[in-house]
């Protein structure tokens, strides 16, 4: 599914973000989706709000989007993060803009309130690009940033997740055959931003995939797989199995796509999700290109996604119609 849209007009800010990918859509109460397209129309306000005032703020655009989305629990990022097969949430986020290619990332944190804000910390206030684990941690509560018991991102739905999956792998184990499905619960969240002076700047947070391996990264936080920003071709934030989109250098060959073989937006953007897909995984990714064009393609049964022109009203979607 290919979503792509053109700005209508030069120096105007525009906005995307998503909310990951969708599973089935009976598995989505109403009342449910009435919160995520509310939170997702928040997120687009939040970020609209600020390249609304700010013609270079890009970058605090994009954070302010996601932090409206990590604090709600309908996401997979911050508050409502999946666990580990161990029961521990651990999560990946990241920031870059494009206009130095400056990055920020950590992984593997657990008491951050907003990675988001730990990854940009990462990027404003020190050397490094990426910061891992409990000295992640311990370099976010140095700079002040809020800091919380693990048992604030827990909730009742992930948990349940977990259990349902526990017993369907003490099924298969004991030979017995497995009843009903586990839903495998994706909803990392990231934004994209092009702002009036014409600088990008992308962010991802995430809880990762539901049922991982304690330790494990995903590609959110890694940049070029998940988060990539460059002025001179577009800014990507991405969704889906992220082990592929590492392998793939996903969100960098979106960028690379444009720049060395001349590929518009929509092509470049279709192009690394087709990837994704011929290596065997689902994915989406929503990305903005110089110009101010959007692409928004995913492989899935929807991604949840939205939109803000300069000149318009927040546009959201979850699913193909
Ligand atoms: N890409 C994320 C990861 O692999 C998960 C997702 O987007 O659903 O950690």
């Amino acid at each position: 599914m290919t979503v792509s849209s053109t700005n209508s007009g030069a120096n105007k800010f525009v906005l995307a973000i998503h909310g990951g990918l969708a599973g089935p859509r009976a598995s989505l109460s109403a009342d449910c989706e009435r919160e995520v397209r509310a939170a997702l129309r928040k997120s687009l306000q939040s970020g609209a709000a600020v390249l609304r005032v700010n013609s270079t703020g890009s970058v605090e655009a994009v954070l302010a989007a996601v932090k409206v989305m990590e604090d709600c629990p309908h996401f997979n990022a911050g508050k409502g993060s999946v666990y580990t097969r161990a029961g521990t949430i651990e999560m990946d986020a990241a920031v870059m803009e494009g206009a130095e290619r400056r990055a920020g990332a950590v992984a593997h944190v657990k008491r951050i309130r907003n990675p988001v804000l730990a990854a940009h910390t990462v990027m404003t206030q020190s050397s490094a690009v990426f910061l891992v684990g409990d000295e992640a941690d311990q370099f976010a509560e140095q700079r002040g940033l809020e800091m919380v018991d693990p048992s604030y991102f827990a909730t009742e739905r992930r948990w349940n997740d977990l259990q349902a999956w526990k017993s369907r792998q003490a099924s298969q184990v004991s030979g017995q055959a497995a009843t009903g499905s586990v839903e495998i619960s994706r909803g990392t969240v990231g934004a994209v931003a092009l702002d009036r002076a014409g600088n990008l700047a992308a962010a991802t947070s995430t809880g990762g995939l539901s049922f991982k391996i304690p330790g494990r990264v995903g590609d959110s936080g890694v940049i070029g797989a998940g988060t990539c920003a460059e002025n001179r071709t577009c800014a990507v934030s991405a969704t889906g199995d992220g082990e592929l989109f590492i392998r793939s250098s996903a969100a960098y060959s979106v960028s690379a796509r444009l720049m060395y073989c001349g590929k518009s937006l929509g092509e470049a953007a279709q192009e690394a999700v087709d990837d994704i897909g011929t290596l065997g995984g689902v994915g989406g990714l929503i990305a903005i290109d110089r110009c101010g064009n959007v692409a928004m393609p995913y492989h899935a049964l929807g991604m949840f996604r939205g939109t803000i022109y300069e000149c318009g009203d927040p546009s959201v979607a979850l699913y193909e119609t």
